[in-house]
């Protein structure tokens, strides 16, 4: 796991009575959701994205773009919403992209974004709750 010192610890038990047995399973077990599954996708309106886990502000509603991936991206998190680490399951080398509040998984970031950050921050929707502004 990454080297941030989570502030929002809870136990294995207390993250299985909090979240959803799918969110528990992507943000827990580094899952991941199926492609165009979650509403968050087609959600257009301002405000933020907070981590389901800990309520942790992570992406603004100005940073969001349509990938056509069928996951929610963006082009950069809020300053210091999210840590990254080196993902090498799955036969490939990805970065993961974690809360850093509470360590949840949230999805990985590619390098294949458009200007200005040419990022795609690839995330789950279940990981996250909208909050209008
Ligand atoms: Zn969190």
């Amino acid at each position: 796991m990454s080297a941030a010192a989570a502030t929002f610890v809870r136990t294995d038990e207390e993250w299985r009575r909090l979240l959803t047995p799918e969110q528990y399973y992507i943000m827990r077990q580094h899952g991941t959701e199926r492609p165009g599954s979650c509403a968050l996708l087609h959600e257009k309106r301002q405000g933020s994205f907070t981590c389901a886990g800990c309520g942790q502000p992570l992406f603004a509603s100005d940073g969001k773009f349509e990938s056509g991936t069928g996951w929610p991206s963006f082009g950069a998190p809020i300053e210091g919403s999210v840590t990254t680490t080196v993902d090498r399951s799955h036969g490939m080398v990805r970065t993961e992209v974690s809360c850093s509040r509470c360590e949840s998984h949230l999805g990985h970031v590619f390098d294949d974004g458009p200007p200005p950050t040419f990022l795609r921050y690839c995330i789950n929707g279940v990981a996250m709750n909208f909050e209008p502004a």
